[in-house]
């Protein structure tokens, strides 16, 4: 089937492309396994100068890039430009970064020395989703490729000229063949290429029901696997948050990405104390964005990536009335031929309503209101997921709660939650784990292999036997600077006979059991003997 680049907002195809054949796929696979086995050769100062080079690229075409993402999926322009730009921050992150992450640790034991040190696990398949073409890839990307590690992409069907875009851009910046490409594939085809021995490891982002699939293979295959899935991230607010900057920053982040984050803000937990103005406030501002060509500058929403999505969320809409649940604005798609749909807010839907445990990947907020910080601590962990929380008060007790009682892989205080290349991102429960970005981020396709170097005794000095008869002639020139291990090993010499340094001793050829040697008294007379070393 072919893999299909599609307009959004138009449903026009853009451009269409044949999946990879087998004998096509394989090739791809061999590069990338001798690849594997000469990049983490090349120096990481060498490793850091491409990835600066890949940065300054991708900031040279950013127009270009940013288009390409608005046009294969409907992202805003401006947000797609933004994404280009956090892209080659995370570059040059890891450029400067990874020397001293993957600097050898030392650490104290009883041994002469022992120490970690990080080695690359090869060839790592990435899955990943459309919602951030580029960003998505580059977190995994940078890291890996800064480590040493070799770069499958499997890249969502719906965004297969960014995936390509992103395979030349990497070539370009001067990487060595094979360490990074893409994988024109159908998902059906993961399966095999994770089974392939030559790939070691998996990352995945994208739904529970790919990173479920393909965890459990990796599983089975006992290959690592990093799963970065969906989240229903709570945003609350307490009493003492500034108002206003609350419900403006509620709405950016529900609508960020036009809603299709995994870590917007999906359910909205207010204080009974402001929960009516928040309502009132929240929905205005809701109902107020501007829908539509997501090229234009004044466009705060476009289409959603397809009219997939926009069924889901109608039937999440559904769902939630059918519970009790209240639509205070939106909750229709909209006409034409682009995947649109209004910025909806619903409100009094019953906790345990289905609705309340799923991901709404899309601009549609549930509200609800809470009595206390532990009804809003309880209603927070009350969902499959753990990726990320944001609570808004500025209460200090109130902010230490949150801290240390949200069950997510994050809390933000006072604002939004984000990634950043500086900060570990992941999640726990079914947001799945390990983490991207930092230090740790980098660490998880790495070796973390554990080097002990006991202390040894000193070589014992040889041991001189002496021989009635001579056992070879022929003999070599003993340099000054062994004489004195000499003169101190040589057992004792009969009566009379002068210290060995004083009767220049020499050294005959290498004997199985030792070196022999002869020394020559002041008569001329020849001893010869075995240097024996102690066992
Ligand atoms: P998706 O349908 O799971 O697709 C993600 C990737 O997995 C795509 O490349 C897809 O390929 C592939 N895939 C899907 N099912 C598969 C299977 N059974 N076996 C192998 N590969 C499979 O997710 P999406 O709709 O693109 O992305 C939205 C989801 O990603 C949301 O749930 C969102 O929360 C999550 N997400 C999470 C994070 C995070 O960091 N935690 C970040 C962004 C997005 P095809 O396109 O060919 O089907």
């Amino acid at each position: 089937m072919p893999i299909q680049s599609l307009n959004p907002a138009t449903g026009k195809l853009l451009r269409s492309f044949d999946a990879l054949l087998p004998d096509a796929l394989e090739a791809r696979l061999t590069l990338a396994a001798d690849a594997a086995v000469t990049y983490p050769h090349e120096s990481l100062e060498q490793r850091a100068f491409w990835m600066r080079r890949l940065a300054t690229l991708l900031e040279d075409d950013l127009e270009e890039l940013a288009l390409t993402m608005t046009l294969e999926m409907g992202k805003t322009l401006i947000s797609a430009r933004l994404e280009v730009q956090k892209c080659a921050a995370c570059c040059r992150y890891y450029a400067e970064n990874a020397s001293h992450i993957l600097m050898r640790e030392n650490i104290a034991t009883e041994h002469e020395q022992s120490y970690v040190r990080y080695e690359p696990l090869g060839v790592v398949l990435a899955v990943m989703p459309w919602n951030f073409p580029l960003w998505q890839v580059f977190r995994f990307l940078a890291p890996a490729l800064m480590a040493g590690n070799v770069g499958l992409l499997k890249h969502a069907s719906n965004v297969p000229q960014c995936a390509l875009a992103i395979e030349a851009l990497v070539r370009r910046a001067g990487f060595p063949r094979g360490v990074f490409q893409t994988l024109l594939i159908e998902s059906r085809h993961v399966e095999q290429v994770l089974a392939d021995e030559r790939v070691s490891a998996v990352t995945v982002t994208g739904s529970e029901a790919a990173g479920r699939a393909i965890a459990a293979q990796a599983g089975w295959l006992i290959k690592k696997s990093v799963l970065e899935l969906g989240g229903s991230d709570p945003f609350i607010v307490m009493p003492s948050a500034d108002f206003e900057v609350a419900v403006a920053n509620a709405v950016k982040a529900r609508c960020i990405n036009n809603g299709q984050s995994c870590i917007a803000a999906k359910r909205f937990l207010i204080h009974d104390e402001m929960y009516n103005r928040f309502e009132d406030a929240f929905a205005v501002l809701m109902e107020s964005l501007r829908i539509g060509d997501p090229q234009k500058s004044d466009t705060d929403i476009g289409p959603l990536a397809n009219q997939q999505i926009v069924e889901d969320l109608l039937a999440q809409v559904e769902s939630a009335r059918a519970a009790g649940g209240l639509v205070l604005t939106g909750g229709e798609r909209m006409l034409g031929d682009g995947c649109f749909f209004e910025p909806t807010v619903i409100s009094n839907v019953p906790r345990n309503a289905p609705v309340c445990k799923e991901e709404t990947f899309g601009p549609l907020a549930l509200l609800f209101r809470v009595s206390s910080i532990d009804d809003a601590i309880q209603l927070a962990n009350d969902t499959p997921f753990g990726l990320g929380a944001s609570a808004w008060t500025r209460d200090e007790g109130e902010q230490r709660r949150f801290l240390e009682e949200l069950k997510t892989g994050s809390v933000f205080l006072n604002t939004p939650v984000a990634s950043d290349p500086r900060l570990p991102f992941g999640g726990i429960k079914h947001s799945g784990y390990g983490r991207e970005l930092s230090a740790d981020g980098m660490r998880e396709f790495l070796n973390t292999k554990t080097v002990v170097v006991a202390a040894v005794r000193p070589e014992p000095p040889p041991r001189l036997t002496i021989f009635e008869e001579p056992l070879v002639t022929e003999t070599t020139e003993i340099s000054e600077a062994v004489l004195p291990d000499i003169t101190e090993a040589a057992a004792p010499l009969p009566p009379g006979t002068p210290p060995a340094h004083a009767i220049a001793p020499t050294l005959i050829p290498r004997n199985p059991e030792g070196e022999l040697k002869r020394e020559v008294t002041p008569e001329g007379t020849s001893i010869y003997g075995l240097a024996r070393r102690d066992k």
